[in-house]
C-alpha cells in the first residue's frame, strides 16, 4: 500500500466516526480523481504528489468545513497543474465544488508583490473572493498552511519567497479571521526561514525557561489548582507555550528585552460560563497580586476579530511575572478556529455556503448581546469598518502595542487602553507633542493620554463623532447613558424638536405626549423618557424616531381621526443675532465653510429644509452659489447687543520651542478665550502650525485676541482659517 492510501484511508475512517454526515462517497472519488491527475508528479520532499491535497483536505476538514470543500480540496490544484477543467468537475461532482476549485485556482494566479500600493489591490481581490464564498479563502488557508510546514525541501529562494508572503498576507488573513491557531502556526513557521538566527536564540532563550521555570510552573500550577478545587466550578487549566512570532516581534520590533517580557510563562483556564471566568478571576487576584495596569477584559469588549478573554499578569510567590487567560469552551473555540468555529462547533449546521450576508449575521448574532446600542445598523457598518480596515501598531509610553483600525484616533487609542483612561480624557501627546483629539496616530507612533481626576469631567457627545471604533463609540455612550440620564433627555429632547421642526412638523400640545408614548412603545421603549434618553446618548438616531412620528401621524390622518399636526407656517426666531432680508423668522445657522462672526459682511442662503445658512459675502461657496442660484441668496445683516458667542478657527505658525504651547494656552487663558479645539502639526524648519478652534464674540473681538498673540515672540504669524 503506498504512503498515500494509507493517509487516505486513515482520514476516511475519521470521517466516517464524525457525527455530522458527510458524502463519503463523493469525497472518495474526489480523491481518486485527484490521485489520477497528478499521478507521476512529485513534491519537493520526494513524496507523490497526491499527499500535499490529502494533508489539504484533513486541515479543511479540522477547520469544520463541508464534503464539497474536502472535495474542492483535494482537487485544489488539479485545474492549475492537470488536465482536469471546470466542465468536468462541475459535471463530476457539481457546481459547488466546481466553483470553490475555480476559486482556489484565481485567488493564487493573483501575482504578489511585496510592494505596498499592489498589496492592497491584492488583498482587495482576496476579499471580494471571500465576500462571494469564504469557504474559497478557507480552502486557500489550508493549501498555504501544508506548504509552510512543508517548506524544509523546498530551494531556499522559494522558502523566502513563500515565507514572506505567508507572513504579510495569509497570517494577518487568518488573524482577521479570528484563526489564531493557523495565523501562530504561519507565523512562527515563516519566521524561521526569515530570521534563522534570531528565531534560534529565542527558542534557546525559551528552552532555558522553561527549564529553569519547571519547578515555578509545577508549583504554580498546583497552587492554582488547590485553590480553585476548593469552589464547585469546572475549570481546565493549562500551561501555555508562548508562540514564538510573538516574542519576535516584541524583542526586534519593540526592542523589548526577554526580562520586561511578562507573559513568558502563561496559564490558561477554560471554564462553562461568563460569569465563572469574573469570579475564578477574582480567585486568582486573591491568591496572587495582579500587575496593574495589565489586566484586559476582551469578553466584555471583544477584539474585532471576535477574540474573547479575560487576560492578567500576576506575581508569583517566587516574584515571577505570569499570565492567566481565562475564558469559557465557546470562546476557546472561537479564538482557535475564528470564523470557522461557526461551522465547526454549531452541531447541526454543516458548513453550508457561507455569502458574506451569513457571515455578517453570524457576528450580527454575537453582537446582539451587547445592548448598549439599540441601532444593529449602525453596529453592523462600524464592524465592517473594523474587519476590513488595515490596522495601525501605536505604542504606550510604557512600550505596550496597542492595534487600532486604520483612521482611529487617540480617543479610540484611550479606550483601547481602558474605559477609564478614555472617560477621563482631556488630551493627548504623540511622541512628545499634544495634539488634537482628533489626530490620527500613525503606526509606530507613542501616544500619552492626558487624564484629569476631576469627578465632573466625562466624554463629550461630540466625540461619538470623531471616533472610528465601535469600542469606543459604544464605551462613550455607555458613560454618557449612565452618568447624564438628565442631560440626555434634555438633548434628546431638542434633537427631537429640531429634526421635526425641519421637516415642517409641529405636535400640538394636546397631543404631543400622546404621540410620543405611541411611538416610543413601537420602538420597544418603556418609557417616552428611555427613548429621548437613547436620542440624547446617540444609540437611537433621530431620524427613525421622527419618521414613526411622520407616519403615525399620516395614519391617523386617513383614519379620518383629527389631525395631530399642523405644519409650520411661520419658522422660529432668528437665532445668533442675525437679521435675513425679506424674512420674518427663520431657523439661522452659519456656514461651516466660513464661520462668519459679527462684524463680517454676511448673505443668507436659502436651504432645502433647514432654514436659512449665513456666509461671509466673500467666501468662496457663496461667490460661487450666487452666480449659479441667485434667487436663493438673501442680504442679512448683525442685529446688535448680542451677548452670543461663535466658533472660528486661526493658524498660528510658530517657532518650535519649549514651553510655545503653553505660553499660547496661557495667552487664551488670560483673555478668557475658550478653546474648542487644538492641534499642532510639525511644518519643516523648526516651525509648527497650531490649529485652535475659539470662541469670539465678534470681529472686533477676534481682531483683538489676534493682536494679543501676534506679541508673542515665537508666533510668526496668525491667520484666519477657511478663508
Ligand atoms: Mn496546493
Amino acid at each position: 500500500m503506498g504512503i498515500e492510501e494509507k493517509l487516505f484511508d486513515d482520514f476516511k475512517k475519521t470521517l466516517e466516526n464524525d457525527d455530522k454526515k458527510f458524502d463519503i462517497d463523493k469525497i472518495e472519488r474526489a480523491y481518486l480523481r485527484a490521485k489520477e491527475c497528478h499521478e507521476g508528479q512529485k513534491r519537493n520532499s520526494g513524496e507523490p504528489y497526491i499527499c500535499h491535497p490529502i494533508e489539504v483536505a484533513k486541515l479543511v476538514y479540522e477547520f469544520g468545513l463541508d464534503a464539497d470543500s474536502i472535495a474542492a480540496a483535494f482537487l485544489h490544484d488539479t485545474i492549475e497543474d492537470t488536465e482536469l477543467t471546470y466542465d468536468v468537475i462541475k459535471k463530476e461532482f457539481g457546481e459547488d465544488c466546481a466553483n470553490l476549485v475555480d476559486g482556489v485556482t484565481k485567488l493564487g494566479q493573483i501575482p504578489y508583490t511585496s510592494k505596498e500600493e499592489e498589496q492592497v489591490e491584492y488583498l482587495r481581490k482576496m476579499f471580494l473572493a471571500m465576500a462571494k464564498d469564504i469557504r474559497v479563502i478557507l480552502i486557500k488557508l489550508a493549501d498555504r498552511l501544508h506548504n509552510v510546514r512543508t517548506l524544509a525541501a523546498r530551494p531556499r529562494e522559494k522558502q523566502l519567497k513563500t515565507a514572506l508572503e505567508t507572513l504579510e498576507i495569509y497570517a494577518p488573513l487568518a488573524h482577521r479571521l479570528g484563526m489564531q491557531k493557523v495565523k501562530q502556526e504561519m507565523e512562527d513557521i515563516s519566521v524561521t526561514y526569515l530570521d534563522p538566527d534570531g528565531c534560534k536564540m529565542i527558542e534557546n532563550k525559551l528552552a532555558e525557561f522553561e527549564v529553569n521555570g519547571q519547578v515555578f510552573i509545577e508549583n504554580t500550577k498546583k497552587n492554582i489548582c488547590e485553590k480553585l478545587d476548593a469552589y464547585n466550578i469546572p475549570y481546565t487549566l493549562t500551561y501555555r507555550i508562548k508562540h514564538t512570532f510573538s516574542i519576535y516581534r516584541k524583542l526586534f520590533t519593540q526592542n523589548k528585552t526577554f526580562e520586561e517580557l511578562y507573559d513568558i510563562y502563561a496559564f490558561r483556564l477554560i471554564v462553562n460560563t461568563v460569569n465563572d471566568c469574573y469570579y475564578l478571576l477574582g480567585v486568582i487576584h486573591d491568591l496572587y497580586n495582579p500587575i496593574p495596569g495589565r489586566f484586559k477584559d476582551y469578553i466584555s469588549t471583544p477584539k474585532p476579530n471576535m477574540y474573547q478573554s479575560l487576560h492578567t499578569t500576576v506575581i508569583g510567590k517566587e516574584g515571577i511575572p505570569f499570565e492567566v487567560q481565562i475564558r469559557t469552551w465557546d470562546m476557546h473555540n472561537t479564538a482557535e478556529y475564528g470564523i470557522a468555529a461557526h461551522w465547526k462547533y454549531k452541531t447541526g449546521v454543516q458548513g453550508g455556503k457561507a455569502t458574506l450576508d451569513d457571515k455578517l449575521k453570524w457576528i450580527r448574532t454575537l453582537l446582539e448581546s451587547q445592548e448598549d446600542t439599540s441601532d444593529t445598523e449602525d453596529l453592523i457598518k462600524a464592524l465592517k469598518i473594523d474587519l476590513f480596515d488595515d490596522e495601525v501598531f501605536v505604542f504606550t509610553p510604557k512600550g505596550d502595542v496597542v492595534n487600532l483600525p486604520a483612521g482611529s484616533t487617540v480617543i479610540d487609542f484611550a479606550y483601547a487602553i481602558h474605559s477609564a483612561v478614555g472617560n477621563k480624557m482631556i488630551g493627548a501627546k504623540v511622541n512628545g507633542k499634544i495634539v488634537g483629539l482628533d489626530y490620527k496616530p500613525q503606526n509606530g507612533e507613542i501616544i500619552e493620554v492626558l487624564t484629569t481626576s476631576s469627578a465632573t469631567h466625562g466624554p463629550s457627545r461630540d466625540w461619538l463623532k470623531i471616533v472610528k471604533t465601535s469600542e469606543a463609540k459604544n464605551k462613550i455612550r455607555h458613560w454618557i447613558k449612565n452618568e447624564r440620564r438628565d442631560e440626555n433627555i434634555a438633548n434628546g429632547t431638542d434633537d427631537l424638536e429640531k429634526a421635526l421642526r425641519r421637516n415642517g412638523i409641529r405636535l400640538n400640545k394636546e397631543t404631543r405626549d400622546d404621540i410620543l408614548k405611541t411611538v416610543a412603545q413601537q420602538l420597544h421603549f418603556n418609557a417616552v423618557e428611555d427613548m429621548l434618553a437613547a436620542i440624547g446618548y446617540g444609540g437611537l438616531q433621530v431620524s427613525k424616531v421622527e419618521r414613526r412620528i411622520r407616519d403615525y401621524c399620516d395614519q391617523l390622518e386617513k383614519e379620518n381621526r383629527p389631525m395631530k399636526i399642523t405644519p409650520v407656517s411661520h419658522p422660529r426666531a432668528s437665532a445668533g443675532g442675525v437679521a435675513v432680508e425679506g424674512i420674518d423668522n427663520c431657523l439661522i445657522k452659519f456656514a461651516r465653510c466660513c464661520n462668519p462672526l459679527p462684524g463680517d459682511y454676511i448673505c443668507g442662503f436659502i436651504t432645502k429644509g433647514y432654514g436659512v445658512s449665513i456666509h461671509k459675502t466673500d467666501c468662496v461657496n457663496a461667490r460661487r452659489g450666487m452666480e449659479k442660484e441667485p434667487d436663493r441668496w438673501l442680504k442679512a445683516s448683525w442685529e446688535t447687543s448680542e451677548s452670543n458667542s461663535f466658533t472660528t478657527t486661526l493658524l498660528i505658525h510658530v517657532n518650535d520651542a519649549i514651553g510655545v504651547m503653553a505660553n499660547l494656552t496661557r495667552i487664551f487663558a488670560d483673555m478668557k478665550v475658550n478653546i474648542r479645539s487644538l492641534v499642532s502639526r510639525e511644518e519643516k524648519d523648526g516651525v509648527s502650525t497650531v490649529t485652535i478652534s475659539i470662541e469670539v464674540k465678534s470681529l472686533n473681538h477676534l481682531n483683538y485676541i489676534a493682536s494679543k498673540i501676534r506679541k508673542d515672540p515665537d508666533v510668526l504669524d496668525v491667520q484666519r482659517a477657511n478663508q
